[in-house]
C-alpha cells in the first residue's frame, strides 16, 4: 500500500513516515508541492496526505491536480484546526477525509483503514474469504479457531488483492503497490508468482483457496 504524505512541517511529516512505515505502508514524502506533485508523476499512490498549508502553492489547487495526477488514490486533507471553509472546499474537492491538526497517528491510520473498506464494499476489518477470515487490523489469516501465519509479503499481497477483489490485478500492478518502484531491469514478476504459490500452500493445507484465481495472461483476483 503505498502513499505518499505531502506536509512542509518536516518533524510531523517524520513522525507520519516512521508511523505508517511501522504499519506496513510504503511512504514517500515531499515537502513541497512542486515535489510533490513530482512523486505523484512518476508513482500510483493508494493514498495521499496533503497539508493544505504548503509553502510554495494553495493546498487546494495542489489537491484538485492531484486528483487529475492521482485518480486512484485516496486523499486526506491536513489541515490547521478551524479552517472550516478549506475543510469544506477540500471535501467538495473530492478528499475522502480531513484531520484536523494536531491529530493522533492512531486516528490516522483508523481512518485510512475505514477510507479502504468503504471504496472496497467491505463491512468490517474481518472478512470472510471461503473457508478463511482475514483480519486486516490485525493482519492475520483465521481459519475455524486457529491464526495461520503468513510472511509480511504474503500478507501485503493477500489483502492487496482483497481489498481490490472481484478485479484482476497485474503483476506489474501488485509489485508497485507492495514493493514499490521497480525499474524495469529490476522488475521480476517472478516475486509475485512464489509469493501466491507460497500462500495457496500455506492455506490449503487447511482448505481450498479456489477465490484466489490466477487469470491467465494478466495476474491474480480474489473472487468474492
Ligand atoms: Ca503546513
Amino acid at each position: 500500500m503505498k502513499v505518499l504524505i505531502v506536509e512542509d512541517e518536516r518533524s510531523m511529516a517524520l513522525e507520519i513516515f516512521m508511523f505508517l512505515e511501522k504499519a506496513f505502508y510504503l511512504v514517500d514524502l515531499a515537502h513541497t508541492a512542486k515535489q510533490g506533485r513530482q512523486r505523484m508523476e512518476d508513482n500510483q499512490y493508494d493514498f495521499i496526505l496533503l497539508d493544505l498549508g504548503l509553502p510554495d502553492d494553495d493546498g487546494l489547487s495542489v489537491l484538485k491536480e492531484a486528483k487529475r495526477i492521482c485518480p486512484g488514490a485516496s486523499y486526506i486533507i491536513l489541515t490547521a484546526r478551524g479552517d472550516l471553509e478549506d475543510r469544506i472546499r477540500g471535501l467538495d474537492l473530492g478528499a475522502d477525509d480531513y484531520l484536523p491538526k494536531p491529530f493522533s497517528l492512531l486516528e490516522l491510520q483508523s481512518r485510512m483503514q475505514a477510507i479502504l473498506r468503504r471504496k472496497s464494499g467491505l463491512n468490517d476489518s474481518i472478512v470472510p474469504l471461503g473457508d478463511f477470515a482475514i483480519d486486516l487490523n490485525k493482519r492475520v489469516v483465521i481459519y475455524e479457531n486457529g491464526e495461520i501465519e503468513l510472511s509480511r509479503r504474503e500478507f501485503d499481497l493477500l489483502s492487496y488483492l482483497l481489498l481490490h477483489k472481484n478485479r484482476p490485478l497485474t503483476r506489474l500492478q501488485l509489485s508497485e503497490h507492495i514493493w514499490g518502484n521497480f525499474s524495469d531491469d529490476d522488475y521480476d514478476s517472478n516475486y509475485i508468482d512464489v509469493h501466491i504459490k507460497n500462500i495457496r500452500k500455506k492455506l490449503t493445507a487447511y482448505a481450498p483457496v479456489e477465490w484466489l484465481q490466477t487469470i491467465r495472461g494478466i495476474g491474480y483476483k480474489i473472487k468474492i
